[in-house]
């Protein structure tokens, strides 16, 4: 990798944008010119091979898309980046000289395309991206990174593109930030970026979205544009325009990490929180201490511990009650979903201490 990529592969943020697909060489090479007249776009992306759920959509150009992409690094300037599903995939890109590659979800969920596309890299000094798995699986992403890691690839990154989940969402992919979140704890020091386009599936939200990860910490947006976003021959809904796409940048708010930022204000608001968690945790501990008794009380009148009617009484007026509150009935009912949970563990303890008799 020569130092121009390293540069801006260290880049924070790094922003990436371009088509879903390489559609024509005039599309290519006008996206790519718009998206560099801004001069906020660090890296054109588009998919050459694109992996779709049902067969007889658009399932990429093919190679010839790669010619157009080094014409447009040619003319531009701007780096390129592909998505890679095979090892000839891989070969086809290095050959054309894209500088980036990346691992889309449907790629990731696969340990043997992973090592595929791993063992075709060994050797190869080039940065890589790992788009997140379709289903939530941490474990899965990192053993995709891992298998990466394994053949010596040095510049590794993550793309966190959300996660598919049965029926209509508000998301075309559930972000559930949580998951990137324990990603970034996992691997501190590697490249995390924002797919908003494929988590929202449409434009409307696409700003709330890259603003979101920002404010997580994020190091950088993957965004799809296109000339013509509504004719795009994939992913027409949430495709951008570089115009439009130039603005949003602009709107992002870019806020700043400092973990020594520590001034006598926010000392005294943490410690304020570190208070009321402590409160907390006492309150929970005397509620499980109440469940106990309930358990013995089960125990000796033989009853189940779940009782469904009263679950769904404290539930309903948990709700009810945050309605006056500030807290979303989306964290009530996990909340509440957590504590009984860990309630029926404790009546189980309690009413179950023999233990079964396989064990013994
Ligand atoms: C894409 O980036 O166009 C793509 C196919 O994304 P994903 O792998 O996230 O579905
Ligand atoms: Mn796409």
């Amino acid at each position: 990798m020569n130092d121009t990529l390293l540069k801006i592969w260290n880049k924070r943020p790094l922003i990436i944008s371009g088509p879903c697909s390489a559609e024509t060489e005039a599309q290519v090479l006008q996206t790519a010119k718009e998206l560099a007249s801004t001069s906020k776009v660090d890296v054109l992306r588009a998919g050459i091979w694109k992996p779709r759920t049902k067969p007889g959509l658009f399932e990429g150009i093919g190679e010839v898309g790669l010619e157009w992409l080094s014409t447009a690094k040619k003319e531009t300037g701007l780096p390129t980046t592909v998505e890679v599903a095979t090892a000839q995939h891989v070969e086809q890109a290095l050959k054309h000289g894209v500088d980036i590659l990346w691992i889309g979800a449907r790629t990731t969920v696969n340990p043997f395309s992973v090592q595929e596309v791993a063992d075709a890299l060994k050797g190869v000094n080039i940065p890589i991206l790992v788009k997140n798995p379709i289903n939530p699986d941490v474990e899965l992403w990192c053993g995709a990174i891992e298998r990466l890691q394994k053949v010596g690839l040095q510049n590794i990154g993550m793309i966190h593109r959300g996660f598919s989940s049965y029926g209509n969402t508000e998301y075309r992919n559930a972000p559930m930030w949580h998951l990137p979140i324990e990603m970034k704890r996992r691997f501190s020091e590697m490249l995390l970026i924002c797919d908003p386009s494929h988590i929202c599936g449409n434009r409307h939200n696409l700003q709330e979205v890259a603003q979101k990860s920002i404010d997580l910490d994020f190091g950088g947006l993957i965004i799809e544009s296109h000339i013509d976003p509504d004719n795009a021959w994939s992913d027409a809904k949430q495709q951008i325009t570089p115009a439009v796409l130039s603005v949003m940048l602009t709107n992002l708010l870019w806020r700043i990490k400092n973990e020594n930022y520590n001034t006598t204000e926010l000392s005294l608001l943490r410690e304020r929180i570190d208070q009321v968690d402590d409160e907390l945790l006492s309150l929970l501990n005397r509620r499980m201490k109440i469940a106990d008794e309930v358990g013995n009380y089960k125990k000796d009148n033989n009853l189940t511990i779940l009782q469904t009617a009263r679950w769904n009484e404290i539930l309903e007026r948990a709700i009810a009650k945050g309605n006056n509150l500030t807290l979303s009935k989306e964290f009530l009912v996990k909340y509440f979903d957590a504590v009984h949970m860990e309630s029926i563990n404790h009546q189980n303890k309690v009413m179950n201490e023999k233990g079964s008799v396989l064990n013994k």
